[in-house]
């Protein structure tokens, strides 16, 4: 069998990392299995999905390299659904109901007060067609609802092992509303059957959706996929993450400067059994992929986990990756010796920026005392400059003036880079150059 999967996402908002998570594990997993990856855009939602959201999205998945083989969207599917839905009417798995929510809401509040679940008590199955005619004639919309059939409803998941659920305890889910549009209940699954989808992988927050699709399969002639429910990512405290998301959408992260493996990296194996450790490209992640590592339990995100992580890729980032990287977005490409002497340096690739202008120039140079910075001047060899260059002229200058230590090195730091930290002088020193230096001794802005 072809693995074949798909990453659903409503253009109703950014992406955040929860479901940047489930994007990733889905594709890691089609990777693995050598299947196939589409992009659904489930926007049949008209009122709240809009263009930016789904560029926005695909824009997101582009960061972090989750090419996609196939993409749909569900609001070019329409006649699809309506198909699918004559033959569950036909089948007589659709059934009108005339309710108003307020109706429902009553409902529910006298089953729970009688002690009974709270499931739709399928009135409307009631109803003969003189009581349908009579409420149409009111101006009464009929919304539908699909007929579930008695009895246990059992899955094998991939993250949650075996699952049980009983029809009697659901409601007859509503798939189409009172405008005729089909809810994504229904369109979700039809495309499932149509796009051949052989793995459904999906937040826990779908578990009962899943057992009510999973009776719409078989009504639709076909056998459910596999199903594998990820738990939902919390904060710190255990709670969800949804009231932060803004701070958490990828769009943001990307914004933050952050490396897209350090973030791919995190989420690939929060809830596992594996470690968290940085990996440089999703190969290594694909690698390492496998659902019997997921544990039932929620995992804790903690975006600093993603700082750290992104402080540790580019501390080791090879020179060629990073020339990559820096042209890529956007940076000064700079040559290896520059790129080893500032690594250490750097929590995220665009602070390249600011060494580069200490190399480069304009610094404003920190002269505490001029007559210092004189000498210094004076004892400066003569080019071509090494890496040696700095310890034959500190020493000359230790010989001359006595000083040494944190005394002798941070005036100059001061001088040749305007900052009291950074990088080792012994390498910046010839990137800055002769000329330069000069001039920063003499206190020019150069
Ligand atoms: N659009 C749905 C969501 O974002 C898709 C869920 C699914 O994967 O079926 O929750």
């Amino acid at each position: 069998m072809t693995v074949a999967v798909r990453f659903a996402p409503s253009p109703t908002g950014f992406l955040h990392v929860g479901n940047a998570r489930t994007a990733l594990i889905v594709w890691l997993f089609a990777r693995k299995s050598g299947g196939t990856y589409l992009l659904r855009l489930d926007d049949t939602d008209q009122e709240r999905s809009t263009e930016t959201y789904a560029q926005a999205i695909e824009r997101d998945l582009a960061w972090l390299d989750l090419t996609w083989d196939r993409k749909a969207r569900q609001s070019d599917r329409a006649d699809r659904y309506d198909a699918a839905i004559a033959r569950l009417k036909e089948a007589g798995r659709l059934y009108p109901c005339y309710e108003t929510p307020e109706e429902l809401s009553l409902k529910r509040k006298s089953r729970l007060a009688q002690g009974l679940p709270p499931v739709y008590d399928r009135a409307a199955l009631q109803l003969d067609a003189a009581d349908r005619a009579r409420l149409e004639a009111a101006g009464r919309r009929p919304h539908w609802r699909f007929l579930l059939q008695p009895g246990a409803i059992e899955w094998h998941d991939l993250v949650r092992g075996p699952v049980h659920f009983d029809a009697d305890d659901l409601s007859d889910p509503v798939l189409i509303r009172e405008d005729g549009r089909p809810l994504y209940h229904v369109s979700s699954v039809i495309d499932d059957i149509e796009f051949g989808i052989t793995h459904v992988v999906r937040g826990e927050d779908h578990v009962a959706n899943t057992a009510l699709h999973i009776q719409m399969f078989r009504a639709l002639g076909a056998e459910p996929p596999v199903f594998a429910h990820l738990p939902l990512l919390t904060d710190a405290a255990g709670q969800g993450l949804a009231k932060r998301l803004g701070s958490l959408s990828l769009q943001e992260l990307r914004e933050d400067g952050l490396e897209p493996m350090a973030v791919a990296s995190v989420l690939a194996k929060l809830g596992t059994s594996d470690p968290i450790e940085p990996r440089r490209r999703l190969e290594d992640l694909v690698e390492e992929f496998d659902w019997t590592k997921f544990s039932r339990a929620s995992p804790k995100f903690d975006v600093a986990e993603i700082r750290r992580l992104n402080v540790r890729l580019i501390h080791e980032m090879p020179y060629e990756e990073a020339a990559r990287r820096l042209a890529e977005r956007g940076l000064p490409v700079v040559t290896e010796p520059f790129w080893a002497a500032v690594r250490p340096n750097l929590a995220r690739l665009d602070e390249i920026t600011d060494w580069w202008q200490v190399a480069n120039g304009p610094v404003a140079p920190v002269r505490d005392d001029p007559a210092f910075a004189g000498t210094a001047a004076k004892l400066l060899p003569p080019e071509p400059w090494t890496e040696d260059t700095w310890k034959e002229w500190t020493e000359a200058l230790k010989a001359e003036t006595g000083l040494k230590g944190k005394a002798l090195f941070l005036p100059l730091r001061r001088i040749l880079t305007g900052l009291d930290h950074g990088p080792e002088l012994k390498t910046l020193l010839p990137l800055i150059g002769r000329d330069r230096t000069l001039r920063r001794l003499g206190g020019e802005t150069a």
